[in-house]
């Protein structure tokens, strides 16, 4: 299947990066801009992804003026197929973060710029709400494809985890970490993927398996998530399952059990993880280097570590405490068990058919509504985002509905390496819905 892709060559993509370092002044989508000549299908990159010759800061002041020398597989092989990378997109630093917040300048959400875009992908939404016939390569570790996604009215896809490799992404939590994909069409997206899956011998957890297209004709709705559904969401809900009831899916209601302990075991996990992985940044070696060498030790690695934001602060000393030996027992080898629960069981459900159940539990927000909640309160809106990623199902985000101008998304999850089954679902989506775009640069 072959997608379209806005191709400019020379003098129009000169002017093309000119109208869209305009719009970014507005909508911080992009944490980089590439104004070098371009010769192929462009593209965008979240700026945990590394890619030749560009910053790579993944949003944060720790690694301000790292410019990797070498391509992410994924985008090796995407610049191998005829693919341009047109510069970096905004997001949470390190990933770290639901609403797009957790970064210096925040990205505004292309509908309206009070609200938020979601996060942590958050400028790879708004890059591909914005820009024509694009796809943005972004990843996710426990919603920030789907988040955002839904938030701007855009498709996400989460691939299984493994099918696509990780070299070159800047680890969150390898255990959870997804290269995916944001995009407008299946046919792009579909493109995109293909052109990125398979083993690679540069990420051992890398896999090379075949990837099908089973359809099941059943949606599953599992009742005890529902249950944390703002009312209005569980509404708009409701309309879109009629309407694929029309299409000949069977919908059936299920619980599964531990589902509700799926936010606290995934918080422990990917904190945890990311306390070893943010190890490396010390001040020596990526970006932000501490200069004065007459600092004793405690002085050397605090003046470096002092560059972190306040979530990622949160998150090393959280993750570090957690894996201490005296407690292991108490929360992380629980959590361990706990995805483990959730796996076996998701595992059954979905080889009889899709799940089916919203993006997000809220409305879109405005930034002012959730600047100020607490960190508890912010992990809990990743409910339904964090399941189908614990369990390192594929999953995808769509937009069904517009709710007073701002969408709304719905995610299916399926099973392993079935990914492609919900790019067909989407083919057929696209058939009968009308997306509304904002603004198309081209
Ligand atoms: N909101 C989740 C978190 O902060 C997900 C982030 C992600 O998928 N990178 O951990």
């Amino acid at each position: 299947m072959t997608g379209r892709f806005l191709s400019l060559k020379d003098k129009e993509y000169k002017d093309f990066a000119s109208r869209l370092n305009q719009v970014n002044e507005k909508l911080n989508a992009f944490n980089f801009i590439d104004e070098n000549e371009k010769n192929g299908k462009i593209i965008s990159v979240k700026d945990n992804i590394c890619v030749k010759g560009m910053p790579a800061t993944a949003s944060s002041k720790i690694l301000q003026g790292y410019v990797p020398g070498f391509n992410a597989t994924a985008i090796e092989r995407l610049e191998n197929a005829g693919f341009s990378v047109i510069g970096k997109t905004n997001m949470d630093e390190f990933g770290f973060g639901s609403f797009g917040l957790n970064s210096e300048h925040p990205a505004k959400n292309p509908f309206n710029e009070e609200y938020v875009t979601g996060g942590s992908s958050s400028g790879s939404a708004v890059s591909t709400a914005l820009i024509k016939e694009h796809v943005s390569v972004a990843e996710s570790t426990g919603g920030s494809i789907s988040a955002p996604a839904s938030f701007c009215g855009i498709v996400g896809l989460t691939p299984t985890y493994g099918v696509i490799s990780r070299y070159g992404l800047i680890d969150y939590a390898s255990s959870l970490d997804k290269i995916g994909f944001m995009g407008k069409s299946a046919d792009n997206i579909r493109e995109v993927m293909e052109k990125t899956v398979g083993n690679d011998p540069k990420d051992t957890t890398s896999l090379s398996a075949t990837i099908s297209n089973k359809k099941p004709n059943k949606l599953y709705v599992i009742d005890n998530l529902m249950a944390g559904v703002n009312d209005g969401i569980k509404d708009r809900f409701e309309g879109l399952l009629t309407k694929l009831s029309e299409k000949d899916y069977k919908i059936e209601h299920i619980k599964i059990d531990y589902l509700e302990y799926s936010v606290p075991a995934y918080y422990i996990l990917s904190m945890s993880e990311a306390s070893t992985n943010l190890a490396k940044y010390q001040g020596f070696k990526y970006g932000f280097k501490v200069k004065d060498f007459s600092l004793n030790y405690n002085e050397f690695f605090m003046s470096a570590r002092k560059q972190f934001g306040k979530e990622a602060k949160r998150r090393v000393i959280l993750g570090t405490f957690i894996r201490s030996k005296s407690i292991k027992q108490k929360y992380y080898e629980k959590a361990l068990a706990i995805r483990h629960a959730i796996i076996a069981r998701m595992n059954k459900i979905l080889k009889e058919g899709f799940i089916i159940m919203p993006s997000m539990p809220i409305f879109t927000p405005k930034i002012s509504e959730v600047k100020d909640i607490s960190p508890v309160e912010a992990y809990s809106m990743d409910m339904l985002t964090v399941p189908p990623n614990l369990c390192g199902f594929p999953h995808m985000s769509f937009p069904y509905f517009y709710e007073k101008g701002m969408p709304l998304g719905a995610q299916i999850i399926t099973d392993h390496f079935n990914d492609y089954s919900l790019l067909d679902f989407l083919s057929e989506w696209e058939s009968n819905f009308k997306y509304k775009f904002k603004e198309e640069i081209s």
